[in-house]
């Protein structure tokens, strides 16, 4: 099993934090583009979560030869037909801040009550291998669109995320604790069963 290792396919420094926490009883070094040294964008034109991750685990296994992960997130609103779903990141344009982003959505939710707030947090990711291979797991976290925004921690669209078991937003949760529940945390620790079944390590 010498040098065998997976590459994670993101950028981002924090997910790669988060993801080696809990890929770190696989016995398998999980490493991110930049550790593994090879770079690709690839453009997110898949019509769903699933899609999405599919579709960067494939193109970044064909061009690193390497077991290759990958993850796509988002925030869905029941009461808006599930905006901003798989254009999360690119809702109301990619630099406008979340605190734009978060103040329209608590706006378009004005009138909604009760029932009607239910939102979840999707996070889908897939696994490539370079004999072909595929497989795709999805996981959620289910809470509400709180009437303002709360808390200083996580990103995105966490202050608006309110849990009613915890009686607050997910940026109110620290990092460890919103990973035992979340969407990505959840997904996560189902991949690492599958790559676990898969035999990976042998
Ligand atoms: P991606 O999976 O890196 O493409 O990110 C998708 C987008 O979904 C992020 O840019 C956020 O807008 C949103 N998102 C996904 N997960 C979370 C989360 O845990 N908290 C807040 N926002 C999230």
């Amino acid at each position: 099993m010498a040098g065998k290792r997976i590459i994670f396919a993101t950028a981002n420094e924090d997910k790669m934090t988060e993801i080696r926490q809990i890929m770190e009883d696989l016995g398998i070094e999980v490493v991110s583009m930049r550790e593994a040294g090879v770079f690709l964008e690839v453009e997110e034109n898949g019509t769903s979560f699933e899609e999405n991750a599919l579709i960067k685990a494939k193109a970044l296994c064909e061009k690193s030869g390497e077991i290759t992960l990958a993850d796509d997130s988002g925030l869905e609103v029941d009461y808006l037909n599930k905006e901003p779903g798989i254009y999360s990141a690119r809702y109301l344009g990619r630099d406008t801040p979340y605190s734009k982003k978060n103040a329209y959505i608590i706006d378009r939710l004005k009138e909604a009550v009760g029932e009607e707030r239910s939102a979840r947090f999707v996070c889908a990711v897939a696994v490539a291998f370079p004999d072909g291979r595929s497989e795709v797991v999805r996981e959620t976290m289910e809470g509400q669109i709180a009437r303002k925004e709360a808390g200083v921690h996580g990103f995105g669209y966490d202050p608006i995320f309110f849990l009613p078991e915890y009686g607050c937003t997910s940026a109110e949760l620290s990092p460890g604790e919103k990973n035992k529940i979340s969407h990505r945390g959840k997904a996560l620790r189902v991949m690492k069963e599958k790559l676990i079944e898969l035999k990976v390590l042998e």
